[in-house]
């Protein structure tokens, strides 16, 4: 009988417990039941001195290391195992060596051998679990441990398996929705105690489901894994990326709060993303919106961050897709706002409170009309007219759009049969009624149902009908080229463009958006180029072009001249009611002769909203009125003189320094020492706000910034005279100024 460990320093015979004096048999039987225990190798046993040095191995564990006892006596434990430090269990994120300092009992501690054996290759990725219970002596003093260790390598591999499956997306190997939360959670957490900001970008694919419809499910797979790899490579490193399932993904970005810096990640993630993909020999495009929010300014718990986060991704996705939008605190009313005009316009279709007015288009040569486009009104009858603008994109949310397209492609035909031959019809159909399955029956529906000519039809889609499956697009677009219908790519160079779609779609006109003529006339710009381009690109491909939105004598020229053929525009004539053409057509020939300002010019961004001037330690309100990046115009103080310094409050924590360039009764216009940069919906921000922990120094509860002026209970109260005297600037004012805004 042989024991085949080897005990080595002080203590040793209580190593295996049991000090007590025993009757000699017992300890025999005893020892021979350990050692057939020990030798079975299911389970070793060892032990430590109080400096945590091992006093004893079971041979048979020590030969599993590739040792013998002898080799390992005397060495600290913690120099032969190690715990795995990237277990997110709690317990195994500390090193051995503290476990064991603590003196306490180790219950089922997971190690790894830090050498190989020789024997067998697979130890060199054993775990072994570990228990243990301190050994005191009578005064307390702790002698070492006595414990026990056992292979767990498969058990530990599963449960490793296991938990990476509860913590990431096995599709991607993104961080799941449950490990964003947790990090997310921890982030916030750290990043108070230290002052810190985190921003959150929420992403949400663009007609991602019709790819997955129309192409399968495997395409929609590899799709998504394709996705997130672009995410990843924009984002870096340093900024985890989760999917939280679906076509939902989370970028949480580390001690970012530069709304500049943000809003060109955004961007540059969304025309990644919109890049097309390659899935099996097929091609398809998505796009992306982002919704952006950011710790501490816009919430301080994880709830409110991604709450605020997805309002201002539902405020991307209906400013038209392909956006990104910082939260602000606006956003909650803007979201109850569109759930209530949806409503409204589900009954104002139901009740016929929709019309459509017609614009013509003009040839050029002769100023005939050569057709019209309709474009969808309502009047509302609490808040007077809304433009499609604002009722369309909301309209697109929901299957109303299916059923407002049909309204008005029916209507539009029905009218147009009306006219004369020669006069053609343009009806805009949104992107999403063009992927509906129905969509090209109900066309050659609403043509036999009124009896107008096919080529008397034409049907202007925009550049998002090339989002999803670009296979379904190419048949919907030849069944109906087949039927006759006439093809208009509308507000061309807006979208995702690119331009192969143009090769092989069956395009007979391309109608060049307004933004380009806006701009053509100023110096230093590119506009005049595209739009030249437009037109010798469609010239060569066979198309027709229309230049959209000529307001000016000196746009008509600069188009004229790049070659434009046919005019769409406010010099010509605004939208009008089907009565209004009616009777001109009545007249015999339908010519319009140019009529408008000789000269374009430019949109000024006219704004109303009440700000806060901060002068030495004085509080003015004002009232804002034009805004542009680098300036505004501000009403309502007395006594302002150039040169003064003043910061703008233009609330939810935007602070901007400015000097006054230009002052005249209560009236000044301001330059700002840095630009403001854009929110992302062609509004404009600050790039940073007043930081809530600065305002917290200061005296203020932390918590997120309120949507209103600068707190001024963080500031002391005055101790001069006010310089300025605040005077009166009404809604009524505005109203006077601004008719069309007002009524709105
Ligand atoms: P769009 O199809 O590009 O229509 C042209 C828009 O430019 C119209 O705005 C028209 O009134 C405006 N416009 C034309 N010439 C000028 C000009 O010289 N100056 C200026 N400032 N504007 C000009 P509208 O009627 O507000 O429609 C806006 C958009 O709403 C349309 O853009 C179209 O995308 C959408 N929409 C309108 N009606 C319908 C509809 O029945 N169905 C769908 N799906 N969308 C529609
Ligand atoms: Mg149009
Ligand atoms: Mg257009």
């Amino acid at each position: 009988m042989e024991v085949r460990g080897i005990f080595r320093g002080r203590g040793q015979r209580d190593a295996l417990g049991g000090g007590k004096a025993r009757a000699p048999a017992d300890a025999a039987r005893r020892l021979e039941l350990l050692d057939d225990f020990e030798l079975a190798g299911n389970c070793w046993l060892w032990a430590s001195d109080e400096d945590g040095q091992l006093t004893y191995i079971s041979a048979s564990a020590a030969a599993r290391l590739g040792q013998v006892p002898e080799d390992l006596l005397g060495r600290p434990l913690s120099s032969l195992f190690e715990t795995d430090r990237s277990n997110p269990d709690e317990k195994a994120d500390r090193p051995l060596s503290f476990l064991l300092s603590a003196n306490k009992r180790l219950a089922e501690v997971v190690v790894r051998p830090l050498f190989a054996g020789d024997g067998d290759a697979s130890d060199a990725v054993a775990w072994w679990s570990i228990t243990a219970n301190p050994k005191h002596d009578s005064s307390g003093r702790f002698l070492g441990y006595r414990g026990s260790a056992k292979d767990v390598t498969i058990e530990y591999r599963r449960t490793c398996e296991n938990s990476r499956a509860a913590e990431y997306d096995a599709l991607t190997g993104l961080a799941n929705r449950h490990r964003m939360n947790r990090r997310l959670d921890s982030m916030l957490t750290a990043f108070k105690a230290a002052g810190r900001a985190c921003a959150v970008f929420l992403l949400d694919l663009d007609r991602f489901k019709h790819v997955n419809d129309t192409m399968g499910h495997p395409a929609g797979d590899e799709l998504l894994r394709q996705v997130s790899r672009r995410i990843q490579q924009v984002t870096g490193q340093r900024n985890e990326v989760g999917r939280l399932g679906g076509d939902e993904f989370q970028v949480l970005l580390p001690d970012l709060d530069d709304r500049a810096r943000l809003g060109e990640l955004a961007g540059k993630i969304i025309q990644l993303v919109s890049q097309p993909y390659t899935i099996d020999g097929k091609r398809a495009v998505i796009g992306t919106s982002i919704g952006v929010a950011v710790a501490p300014y816009d919430g301080l718990t994880r709830e409110d961050i991604i709450r605020n986060a997805d309002l201002a991704l539902y405020a991307a996705k209906n400013g038209g897709r392909g956006q990104f939008r910082f939260f602000s605190a606006d956003l909650r009313d803007e979201a109850e706002e569109r759930r209530r005009l949806l409503e409204d316009l589900r009954a104002a279709l139901a009740q016929d409170q929709l019309a459509l007015h017609y614009q013509p288009v003009v040839r050029v040569a002769d100023n005939t009309v050569t057709g019209f486009e309709a474009l969808m009104r309502w009047d509302h009858p609490e808040r007077g007219p809304i433009s499609p603008g604002t009722f369309i994109p909301i309209a697109e949310e929901s299957n109303l759009i299916n059923e407002l397209g049909h309204w008005a492609l029916r209507r539009a035909c029905r009218d147009a049969a009306q006219w004369p031959l020669s006069v053609n019809v343009a009806v805009n159909v949104s992107a999403v009624q063009f992927a509906n399955p129905d969509f090209t029956q109900t066309v050659i529906d609403a043509l036999g149902d009124s009896g107008l000519a096919p080529h008397r039809l034409e049907l202007e889609l925009t550049e998002s009908v090339f989002l999803g499956d670009s296979e379904a697009t190419s048949l919907s677009l030849a069944t109906l080229k087949s039927a006759g219908v006439r093809l208009a790519l509308d507000d061309f160079g807006t979208g995702y463009s690119s331009l192969s779609y143009l090769r092989s779609a069956p395009f007979d006109r391309i109608k060049v958006d307004r933004t380009f003529v806006d701009t053509c006339t100023l110096e230093d710009n590119n506009s005049t180029k595209i739009i030249a381009a437009i037109i010798g690109l469609s010239e060569a491909l066979g198309m027709e072009v229309t230049v959209e939105g000529v307001e000016a004598f000196d746009q008509l020229e600069v188009v004229c001249a790049q070659g434009a053929r046919f005019i769409q525009g406010f010099i010509y004539a605004r939208p009008m009611t089907l009565d209004a053409i009616t009777e001109r057509m009545s007249t015999g020939e339908f010519r319009i002769e140019p009529a408008g300002p000789d000269r374009h010019r430019p949109e000024r961004r006219t704004v109303f909203l009440r700000v806060g001037v901060i002068h030495e330690d004085h509080y003015y309100e004002a009232v804002m009125r034009d805004l542009s990046r680098t300036g505004a115009r501000v009403e309502g103080l007395l006594g302002v003189t150039s040169g003064d310094e003043l910061l703008l409050d233009l609330g939810g924590g935007q602070l901007v320094i400015c000097t006054v360039i230009r002052a005249h009764e209560a009236v000044f216009a301001v330059e700002f020492d840095s630009p403001l940069v854009s929110d992302g919906a062609g509004g404009l921000c600050t790039r940073h706000r007043v930081s809530p922990y600065a305002l917290a120094a200061a005296g203020m509860p932390l918590e997120a910034l309120p949507p209103g002026k600068y707190p001024m209970a963080a500031r002391t109260a005055p101790t001069s005279r006010p310089r300025y005297m605040e005077v009166r600037v009404s809604d009524s004012a505005h109203a006077r100024d601004f008719p069309d805004e007002a009524a709105a």
